[in-house]
């Protein structure tokens, strides 16, 4: 079991069973989305994961390829990311996460991409964009 919170605490949410790997993503929009040199993402069967709290404050960005991203709509906390052609699964921000997580990085994905002040320095593998 994971639990996980936005920066303002309006919103909670639960995962039950394990985090799918983790994944850096480098490319432009999440850093858009983040503010940051990568989105940390773990995949997360949707069954899974539920809010608690505060799902009434959600916004929800689609963008022309129909993937939404959620966030609070009090704080801005990235909190999952879901693809209308997987809907099975969420891409949770773990950076949201409150529990610890013992895995580490598995993988950097659209390496190609990322910023030029952006230096990775562990030995995942790294993908020009998604592995193959
Ligand atoms: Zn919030
Ligand atoms: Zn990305």
């Amino acid at each position: 079991m994971h639990k996980g919170s936005c920066l303002c605490g309006a919103v909670e949410y639960e995962i039950t069973g394990a985090l799918g790997p983790i994944v850096f993503c480098h490319c432009s929009r999440c850093r858009k989305a983040n503010g940051t040199a990568y989105a940390a993402v773990s995949p997360v069967a949707d069954a899974n994961f539920r809010f608690v709290k505060g799902e009434e404050m959600l916004r929800d960005y689609r963008n022309a390829a129909g993937v939404h991203r959620i966030f609070c709509g009090n704080c801005g906390s990235p909190i999952i990311g879901r693809r209308e052609n997987a809907p099975e699964t969420v891409r949770v921000r773990i950076g949201t996460l409150d529990t610890p997580v013992e895995a580490k990085v598995s993988a950097h994905i659209f390496v190609g991409s990322k910023a030029d002040w952006d230096e990775i320095h562990d030995d995942a593998p790294q993908y020009e964009e998604w592995p193959s």
